[in-house]
């Protein structure tokens, strides 16, 4: 992990924010070749999601919500975390991590008090009665000195308009999700859509995370990839499998090793208020197994809530059958940063070529941030022009980078650390005969090939599908 925090930095693709001013605690900024990264998987996502399903559209709604909105998804009254302070070190924690570590450790004598709960979302009720009064602090080891449970909202606040007071306050948006339900009816109204479809959006959410960390897995501000499927209340099920199904598929066409991915079913504990049923599909991070997108069977819970809190009838009409009712909705939620960190924990290997080190980013080509390195092999005898025209043409199909100086097994190396999976050698032979070389990242193979035939070449690698 550590070595992929220093390449990121090292060559650009992720900074601390404010990072002159000392830094900003876990909010991080994305550099020339992260923001590369993170803009093809976004692409990705998109057209995986909208242009390879006939049945599924884009919306981008405002971060800045009707402050109602957040009072019938349940955010305002739920989306809190139980918290305990140690009145010793002043360190934080969150009352479901205690109970974890403390199991973990069969320290549960130590608890005394009240009931154990799981430490699923479900319980905070229960967490709520949990006390402590012998058990020690595991930042400073103290006992006795952790405080009861107290309730903290996620959601991050702020004023629209000149005056901060109540009636002015507005969250931002700690999901996109509500952005679609309180769409969905202008977009039956106008896509001419019929069940089941699916309404997608990527965008930025907010939540103030207690314990942020691990690098951009999880943080104060983050983007997500979510797709909201509507269907018949009795299809729920079966779609939920569906969805499952092609969303594990997903990340294995994006690369990622399919023995580092699961799909866990949340237990009753775990699930959230909203759901009937949930998977996550989990990444085996170096920290462990993690969240990488949850899928969620939503029931009718968002739209009866927002018909309740709004007045306006949220029911779908069946032409055919004139049957009218409040359509399930299957939800797959994805983190944007968090596959951006997957793509480059899964693909970073390290290896020895030619008695030298190298350091390599298997990136699907699809999301690479260049897909190929020209070089020509030296600056002069107009092999750099010939390179600069090649380049030139590659454009138009996808992102190159061009160098035309330095040993070319150093050039090679630069881009197998950035994930280009294609290296173009322009030579002497290219005046000849209009051949170049092209070597593959991972194979290492070099072969030969018509200037010319490249750009249809490199297209056709780039066909997603
Ligand atoms: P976690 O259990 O990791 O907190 P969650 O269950 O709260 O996640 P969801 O509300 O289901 O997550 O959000 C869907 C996806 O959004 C997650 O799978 C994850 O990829 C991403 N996500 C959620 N919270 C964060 C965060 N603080 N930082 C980065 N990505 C996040």
């Amino acid at each position: 992990m550590d070595k992929v925090v220093s390449l990121c930095k090292r060559r650009g693709f992720v900074f601390q924010s404010s990072e002159i001013y000392g830094g900003l605690a876990s909010i991080w900024d994305y550099g020339p070749l992260g923001i590369a990264l993170k803009n093809n998987i976004a692409n990705y996502w998109w057209r995986e999601m909208t242009q390879l399903h006939d049945n599924i559209v884009g919306v981008d709604a405002a971060i800045l919500m009707h402050p109602q909105v957040w009072k019938a998804s349940g955010h305002v009254d739920g989306f809190v975390d139980p918290l305990v302070d140690c009145k010793q070190c002043k360190a934080r924690f969150k009352a479901q991590d205690l109970i974890k570590q403390w199991r973990a450790k069969k320290k549960l004598a130590a608890i005394s008090d009240g009931e154990i709960p799981d430490g699923g979302e479900g319980d905070i009720e229960q967490l709520m009665k949990v006390r402590w009064p012998e058990a020690a602090c595991p930042s400073c080891g103290t006992t006795g000195n952790l405080t009861a449970p107290r309730q903290f909202n996620l959601m991050l606040k702020t004023f629209l308009g000149p005056v901060e007071e109540s009636a002015a306050v507005v969250y931002l948006r700690p999901e996109t999700a509500q952005g679609i339900y309180v769409n969905y009816q202008n977009v039956v109204n106008t896509a001419r859509v019929k069940l089941p479809f699916g309404i997608a959006q990527i965008g930025k959410a907010f939540r103030n995370e207690i314990t942020p960390g691990n690098f951009i897995f999880r943080t104060r501000e983050f983007e997500q990839m979510e797709m909201q499927f509507f269907v018949p209340p009795a299809d729920a099920t079966e779609w939920l499998v569906k969805w499952c199904d092609k969303r594990f598929k997903y990340y294995k066409k994006l690369g990622i090793r399919p023995d580092k991915l699961r799909l866990h079913q949340h237990t009753p504990q775990e699930l959230a208020h909203y759901a009937a049923d949930a998977y996550d599909i989990e990444y085996e991070f170096p920290f462990g197994w993690q969240e990488l997108e949850g899928i969620h069977n939503r029931t009718d819970f968002d739209l009866k809530r927002h018909t309740e809190f709004s007045g306006k009838d949220l029911s779908y009409m069946n032409e055919e059958t004139k049957e009218r009712f409040v359509p399930y909705i299957i939800e797959t939620s994805s983190g944007l940063n968090r596959t951006l960190l997957t793509c480059l924990v899964d693909g970073y290997y390290e290896d020895t070529q030619d008695g030298e080190a190298r350091t390599v980013l298997r990136l699907a080509p699809e999301i690479a941030p260049f897909k190929a390195g020209v070089f020509s092999l030296v600056k002069k005898d107009g092999l750099a022009e010939l390179a600069d025209q090649l380049a030139n043409d590659l454009r138009k199909v996808g992102a190159v980078f061009v160098d035309h100086s330095g040993s070319i097994g150093r050039r090679y190396r630069r881009m197998d650390e950035i994930g280009t999976p294609w290296g173009i050698t322009v030579d002497y032979q290219t005046k000849e005969d209009q051949t170049v070389t092209l070597r593959d990242r991972d194979t290492l193979e070099q072969l030969r090939i018509k200037m010319n035939e490249l750009p249809g070449w490199m297209a056709a690698k780039l066909v997603v599908g």
